[in-house]
């Protein structure tokens, strides 16, 4: 079999906008859809903030309308978990969990990132029903009302500073009596009059799971061990990220936390591979910046698959002379 132009691993924002410009650019991508199939906003409800739908439009029917767009325009989309690749041989080759392989040219990274959870089950199961991972994305919905961080690092102190503008108060709550985020980010959090510390405590059970929605959170302070009901709308986790990049460690650069390294747009180390979405990028972390990444793997793959110099090389005339509608 020969191999394929594009192949594309994820199918949150990143992957599907992948798809999509590759596919009008007549590459005919292979998109892998892995088992969390979407990605993150699979797991929200109202998205507010992708441009184009003033009403909002729930996250999953978002995803659903980014396949089909990148299916109309020829995508050929694999159901299936990729269990190992090999970026080290020519072509690229990906193995499936179902024994089936694929052989490449170009492979488009967009596994994402997941967000950590608590590890409790009611966080979970109330996902997009008061509990959320992405302030920037939610915080609107709790315009002044109390709600709770989980964390103490930089993540939950730049959430809990970002939800003061909505809550009507923030309850950080850490495990400990200290704060791992840098010393400026806890000082403003420690100036802001709408944030109250709970320390030394887990959040025991988020309430309540038969209605479907945060009625508040029952806590455990770890040093006594005594329990405690807080009443609240809200709860965002903000206990860090892991990148879905296990399948690539050992064959492309992944800086010290394991999100894959970029340069030059969406260039890997490994020529011909390329990355996209949050698996790169754990600081803006947003739908819209994911998809705009994945506009860019495409294109940098199929500048790539042109054998035209890399975008710093190349004139302006050369950039743009590609074909991009
Ligand atoms: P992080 O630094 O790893 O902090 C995670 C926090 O969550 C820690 O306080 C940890 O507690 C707590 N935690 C972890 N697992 C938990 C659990 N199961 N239950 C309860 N609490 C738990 O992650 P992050 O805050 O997402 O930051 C990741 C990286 O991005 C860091 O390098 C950070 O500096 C950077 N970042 C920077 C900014 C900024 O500069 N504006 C913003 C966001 C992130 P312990 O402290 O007890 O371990």
């Amino acid at each position: 079999m020969p191999a394929e132009k594009v192949v594309i691993i994820g199918s949150g924002p990143a992957g599907l906008t992948a798809a999509l410009y590759a596919a009008r650019a007549n590459l005919a991508p292979v998109l892998v859809e892995g088992l969390e199939a979407g990605g993150q906003l699979m797991l929200t409800t109202a998205v507010e903030n992708f441009p184009g739908f003033p009403d909002g439009i729930m996250g999953p029917e978002l995803m659903a309308k980014m396949r089909e767009q990148a299916v109309h325009f020829g995508t050929q989309v694999l159901q299936g978990d990729v269990t190992s690749v090999d970026l080290l041989k020519r072509p690229l080759t990906l193995q499936l969990a179902d024994g089936r392989r694929i052989s490449t040219e170009t492979l488009i990274i967009a596994t994402g990132a997941s967000a950590r959870w608590l590890d409790i089950g009611s966080d979970r199961r109330l996902a997009g029903h008061g509990v959320s991972t992405c302030a920037t994305c939610d915080g609107y919905f709790f315009r002044g009302k109390p709600i709770a961080v989980a964390g103490g690092g930089d993540s939950a102190m730049e959430e809990a500073i970002y939800l003061t503008r909505f809550a009507s108060k923030v309850y950080v709550i850490h495990r400990r009596d200290t704060l791992r985020a840098s010393k400026i980010m806890q000082d403003k959090a420690f100036k802001n009059p709408k944030i109250t510390f709970v320390w030394d405590s887990a959040i025991e059970h988020v309430n309540d799971v038969e209605r479907g929605e945060v009625t508040g959170i029952t806590l455990r302070n770890l040093k006594t061990g005594e329990l405690s009901d807080l009443a609240l709308d809200g709860v965002f986790i903000a206990i860090g990220h892991t990148p879905n990049t296990r399948l690539f460690r050992g064959q492309i650069e992944l800086d010290e936390n394991g999100y894959v390294l970029t340069h030059s747009g969406t260039k890997t180390n490994v020529p011909g591979v390329f990355a996209a979405g949050d698996v790169q990028d754990h600081h803006y972390r947003q739908a819209i910046t994911a998809a705009g990444s994945g506009c860019m793997a495409a294109i940098d793959a199929e500048r790539y698959l042109e054998g035209l110099p890399d975008e710093d090389e190349a004139t302006n005339d050369t950039a743009y002379a590609l074909p991009r509608g």
